[in-house]
């Protein structure tokens, strides 16, 4: 499973972190975007259910799964 995050996107809001089960996600301490938002980053991608949820619930379109061979 591959977590992906446009960070230019993302306005840090917490939703995706708020709806995914097995806390996969975190919002970044040390990265910055131009809007002045600190993104979201997948600290424990391999916990990761691949239920879609994150992407699902994500207002910005900023956080998507690719879902690879061994997932
Ligand atoms: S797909 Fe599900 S388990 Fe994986 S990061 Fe998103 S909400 Fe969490
Ligand atoms: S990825 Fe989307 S839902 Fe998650 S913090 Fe960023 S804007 Fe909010």
């Amino acid at each position: 499973m591959e977590i992906r995050v446009i960070e230019e996107r993302c306005k840090g809001c917490g939703m995706c972190i708020y709806v995914c089960a097995p806390k996969v996600l975190s919002i970044s301490k040390n990265k910055i975007n131009a809007m002045g938002f600190h993104p979201v980053e997948a600290l424990y991608p391999e916990k990761c259910l691949g239920c879609r949820m994150c992407e699902y619930i994500c207002p910005e379109f900023a956080i998507y799964i690719i879902k690879n061979e061994r997932s």
